[in-house]
């Protein structure tokens, strides 16, 4: 075994829990939830009686900001930050990158006189004006003009983040140019979000409800991770910098026993899983479940569903906090999608659903057929995913990604709705003229007479699709485990918006202000959608060959890979939309295809080199070194008139020179790498960088087979993902 690597097994089998647990005397429950956040309890108590009322109508209400409370806000919040021991605040904010960005302020400032004073006034709380250049703007802003500017998102609260040696302050913000120009993924969420109340309202109004107050979605992501060890991390540079093995064969023992799903969590793992969840707890993230995901060494982390711009902010700190609490433990958490091929990948189910503070708007209640309400918010639904799967697509589309969609482990790339038994057939029985009757769920009978029998839920689960119906929310599939939900939401929310715009529409036009003609409107409106939209419901199986060739006959898009797909950001009906409804500007639009693009190619090109400086540098000295092995044993057996080994030495030669001619291969098609458009960057990376890469891979895993254990250099999947 190669010295790194045995130092990193041996570093991992001497690994000790740390000595101190936590102090878990407090309950994580009741007394940790948010002591961290700056929340609705902390703001009653703090604030004036008008300024916390002006507060609330924003955040609940979605009333425009009076800006004359800012002052009070500020003083408070500094206040009760420094009590927390902050001395520094810093405007969060999400540039396109998919991470958070943060700049941190001193609260202190010169007092002319020699002193410090702590200072934080209005408008630092509101706005901030980090240089932050740098960040993607494809093409929003010249770094002549690099002003770009946060403003407080006020209905996500402000929180405290804690290090060892002092808090930080940290205030959600939108991040925007000079211009006014979307540089991150928050504004259009909130305008998605607002124009989403808009047509909701105007749907509620015509059942009659004309003051259900704000109209809002919701968001509920499960997020599914790797855990490995430190030491097998950083004795792998493919990990360290791709996020992902570009090596490694397939283990005798993969994840065919899948007895790790579901099953007890081992120990280290669980004492990190405690205190994330305990440091989330803390931010008012309402983490719920837990547990073992299939693939080996893989789990799943997912919160209680919240107001989706919270969410996504919660969201982001999850993956951080996960990423954060990992290394207290010896190990790292790997977000990326595909971190080990022919593993599981990690994806990130975006549960949505929309209503008020009262009301779920998805909620079918026990007799769908009759709840017109419920059947105009699902077909908004229908319709909207039908017309625009394809930007639904786009908004999950980048390198990491492409490994995993259509994998039979996540959904394929072609986008389609499962509604269900209960729901399909509820809305043929409309598609027919009318619906008159619901199916009965019914009970569940074991046959065991001491279990009792449980009512069992109106249709079963489908995991293979996309898009599914569950219960009382739609689950999205295909978000990848590293991505920011934000953008499918800013999706989900636009065409939803679109759907609801349309049929109020329709249903204003033909009830004319006389409630008495709704139903048969709606019956009307609704039969239309499922007449024009039906092709998108599909209920079976999503991984067969068969559903692709019956969904190219539904003419539903096939977009397999990220090149694809992002094209799709740029087409006249998707811009048309965005620009219809005020979520993104033609300019935007055109901004954040650019920077996904070029994102594209960049992970593409540094796996490309990684690919070649590990196969150059680590893999091929150990084939040779064996082959040396080899080829002296065979010339002294012979020597001694004996043959041996010459069929590994042959086997080992062979695929020696295949390794040494894919390098060669892939040298030359990274250097061709030609000038133009993005798009023809990136499709070059797909068509020819990623072919050579997968060569030399192929080549380098089947030595790894071959090759004497002595002289291998990376830890191997089976030590990664078994040594816990
Ligand atoms: P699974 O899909 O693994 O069975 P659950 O059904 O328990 O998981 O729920 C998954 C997620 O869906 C949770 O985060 C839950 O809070 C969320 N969820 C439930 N209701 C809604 C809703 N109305 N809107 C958005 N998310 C929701
Ligand atoms: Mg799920």
């Amino acid at each position: 075994m190669s010295t790194s690597r045995m130092n990193a097994i041996a570093a991992v089998t001497n690994y000790r829990p740390i000595e101190k647990p936590l102090n878990f005397s407090e309950t994580p429950s009741k007394g940790l939830f948010g002591v961290n956040v700056f929340s609705d309890s902390v703001m009653r108590e703090r604030l004036p009686k008008a300024v916390y009322k002006a507060i609330r109508r924003t955040i609940d209400n979605g009333e425009k900001l009076d800006i004359t409370v800012a002052d009070a806000v500020a003083v408070a919040m500094r206040d009760w930050a420094i009590e927390k021991g902050a001395t520094h605040y810093a405007h969060v904010f999400y540039p396109l990158t998919g991470q958070t960005a943060e700049k941190h302020d001193s609260f202190l400032e010169p007092d002319g006189k020699g002193g410090v004073l702590a200072e934080f006034s209005a408008r630092q709380l509101i706005q901030g004006e980090p240089d932050a250049s740098s960040f993607p703007s494809g093409g929003l802003r010249a770094t002549f003009e690099a002003r770009g500017y946060t403003a407080w998102d006020v209905t996500s609260p402000a929180f405290i983040l804690e290090n060892p040696n002092g808090t930080t302050l940290c205030i959600p913000t939108a991040f925007c140019s000079w211009t006014g120009d979307a540089l991150d993924k928050k504004v259009p969420l909130l305008r998605s979000m607002q124009v989403l109340n808009t047509m909701a309202q105007r749907i509620l109004k015509l059942f009659g409800d004309s003051d259900p107050g704000l109209v809002f979605s919701t968001a509920g992501c499960e997020q599914e991770y790797f855990l490995i060890d430190r030491n097998f991390f950083f004795a792998r540079p493919d990990l360290i910098n791709a996020n992902r093995t570009l090596f490694g064969a397939k283990p005798p023992k993969g994840q065919e026993l899948e007895d790790q799903y579901f099953g007890a969590i081992p120990e280290r793992v669980l004492a990190c899983m405690l205190e994330t969840e305990r440091e989330l707890y803390k931010l008012g993230v309402p983490v719920k479940t837990r547990h073992n995901e299939v693939a080996p060494a893989q789990y799943e982390i997912a919160p209680v569903f919240e107001n989706a711009n919270l969410a996504t902010d919660h969201q982001y700190l999850t993956m951080t906090t996960l990423q954060r609490v990992a290394q207290k433990y010896g190990m790292t958490c790997l977000l990326h999608e595909k971190p080990f091929a022919g593993i599981n990948g990690s994806g990130k189910h975006l549960n949505w659903s929309l209503g008020t503070r009262t009301s779920n708007l998805l909620d079918p209640g026990n007799t769908p057929h009759s709840n017109m309400q419920f059947l105009v918010f699902c077909a908004a639904a229908i319709r909207a995913v039908h017309l625009h799967g394809d930007l639904l697509r786009a908004t999950v589309a980048h390198a990491g990604n492409d490994h995993r969609l259509g994998a039979n482990e996540a959904p394929p790339a072609i986008i389609s709705i499962y509604l269900g038994e209960q729901l399909t057939d509820i809305f043929e029985q409309i598609g027919k003229g009318g619906a008159r009757t619901s199916k009965k769920p019914g009970y569940l009978n074991v046959g065991v007479d001491t279990l009792p029998a449980f009512p069992k839920d109106a249709g079963d689960r489908n995991r293979t699709s996309p898009f599914a119906f569950t219960g009382n929310k739609f689950e999205f599939r295909a978000v990848g485990a590293s991505q920011s939900v934000s953008g499918p939401l800013v999706a989900l929310n636009t065409i939803m918006a679109d759907s609801l715009d349309h049929i109020a529409t329709e249903l204003e036009k033909r009830t004319k202000g006389n409630p008495a003609k709704l139903n048969s409107a709606v019956q009307d409106v609704l039969q239309q959608i499922v007449k024009e939209h039906g092709a998108i419901i599909y209920n079976g199986d999503n991984y067969i060959e068969a559903w692709h060739k019956e969904a190219a006959r539904r003419s539903l898009p096939n977009l397999s890979n990220t090149v694809d797909a992002l094209p799709v950001l740029i087409s006249k009906k998707n811009i048309d939309l965005m620009k219809k409804y005020n979520v993104l500007s033609p300019r935007e639009m055109e901004s954040r295809y650019e920077i996904y693009l070029e994102r594209y190619v960049k992970d593409i090109i540094v796996e490309s080199r990684l690919t070649l400086e590990i196969a150059k540098t680590t893999i091929f000295p150990a084939a040779v070194k064996y082959q040396h092995q080899l080829a002296s044993t065979a010339l002294a057996l012979q020597q001694l008139d004996k043959t041996c080994c010459t069929a590994v030495l042959d086997e080992v030669n062979g695929l020696a020179k295949e390794l040494q001619d894919s390098m060669h291969a892939l040298e030359m098609v990274i250097g061709n790498h030609v000038e133009g458009p993005t798009l023809d960057h990136a499709t070059y990376a797909r068509d020819h960088i990623v072919p050579a890469m997968d060569r030399v891979r192929k080549a380098a895993d089947r030595l790894e087979c071959v090759v004497s254990d002595e002289f291998w250099p990376l830890p191997t999947y089976q030590e990664m993902l078994f040594i816990k």
